[in-house]
């Protein structure tokens, strides 16, 4: 079968692997036919992905369809439309018994921590296939990205009384927004890219859509929330600046939740920290339940999955296509390998 590997930093390769289709207990075999691109593929192509090895089939937001199945494959059958929950816990650790699938000790990402996608069959457990007779294979792809903002939001307990500013309006932020809204909080994004900002107005009904080199910047998160301060702030940028300011931006009682990472120590000043007694959080990829959960509102049309997807590539142009992603003039929201 046809795969691509990413070799080393910044070089492809196609090359031919050995399908082996015999499949343990549990397990399926899987056809590959839209493989999601993201931020994750891009930091391991410039070889900035911490805790990441070379070589390395990448592919971790997946559409694919069940081709055969091993003994006691139960959730699915073959010809199901699936999506891939690509976080692969092999022990039962304390996270794991408790049901933090998300945030295991000894977790392994498919396409990232193990090869994963792009190729044109894979075998996998069942237990981490999501199926849906009624979406696309492009929107069953789309699933694993929303999910990390729909985790984040479902970790603050939103709910429409909180007034909601999301920092960062790249895919995981614009996916928190999305989450956000359907929790019908009160919701303003901020950015630095203008043109983030305003596809953020166009496409979604925001009660502000904040630049944030204003001055004073505070002033305007008021003006977004009548005056008040956010009693939820999502920072989706991994920026340490970014991060630290959410602690002035915050609601006296709110929550900070940080989706983004940032690879460093990260200080803040501890009597603003007991004196808004803010609750602080991290979000780390996400469960299940939220996969049923996005299956469940898309199959509902209740998320434009159109909005999302601006380039499509087919398979074997990937390798030199790739990096005309990663420039900011290629305004890439979410990349879609078709195969
Ligand atoms: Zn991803």
């Amino acid at each position: 079968m046809k795969a691509i590997i990413l070799s080393q930093p910044g070089q492809f390769e196609h090359r031919q692997l050995d399908l082996n289709p015999s499949l343990n207990s549990g397990e399926v075999l899987l056809k590959v036919h839209r493989i999601g691109i993201c931020g994750t593929d891009m930091h391991a192509f410039r070889g900035k992905q911490p805790f990441f090895s070379y070589p390395r089939i990448l592919g971790h937001e997946l559409g694919v369809e069940v081709i055969e199945i091993g003994n006691e494959v139960k959730n699915v059958s073959v010809g199901d439309r699936c999506s891939v929950e690509p976080y692969f816990n092999f022990g039962r650790d304390q996270a794991v018994k408790s049901g933090k699938t998300n945030c295991g000790e000894n977790i392994s990402v498919f396409g990232v921590h193990e090869d994963g996608g792009m190729r044109e069959y894979i075998r996998m457990q069942a237990r981490y296939l999501h199926p849906s007779p009624k979406l696309s294979y492009e929107q069953l792809a789309l699933i694993e990205p929303l999910s990390i903002g729909c985790h984040a939001v479902n970790r603050s307990q939103m709910s429409k009384e909180d007034k909601v500013l999301v920092i960062g309006a790249g895919p995981i932020g614009l996916s928190t927004i999305q989450f956000s809204k359907i929790k019908e909080a009160k919701v303003a994004v901020m950015d630095i890219n203008e043109e983030r900002l305003e596809f953020c107005r166009e496409n979604f009904d925001l009660a502000g859509a904040i630049q944030a080199k204003s001055d004073p910047l505070i002033e305007h998160i008021r003006n977004a929330f009548e005056g008040d301060l956010p009693t939820i702030v999502m920072d989706a940028t991994g920026n340490p600046h970014s991060m630290k300011n959410t602690f002035d931006y915050v609601a006296f009682g709110g929550k900070i939740v940080f989706i983004g990472l940032f690879q460093g120590d990260f200080t803040f000043f501890d009597p603003l920290f007991h004196r808004k007694e803010i609750t602080l959080m991290a979000s780390r990829n996400s469960l299940g339940k939220d996969f049923k959960q996005i299956i469940g509102l898309m199959e509902q049309g209740l998320i434009d999955t159109g909005l999302w997807i601006t380039h499509r590539i087919a398979f074997q142009d990937l390798p030199e296509q790739f990096e005309s992603l990663l420039l900011p003039e290629t305004k890439v929201i979410k990349a879609m390998v078709e195969l």
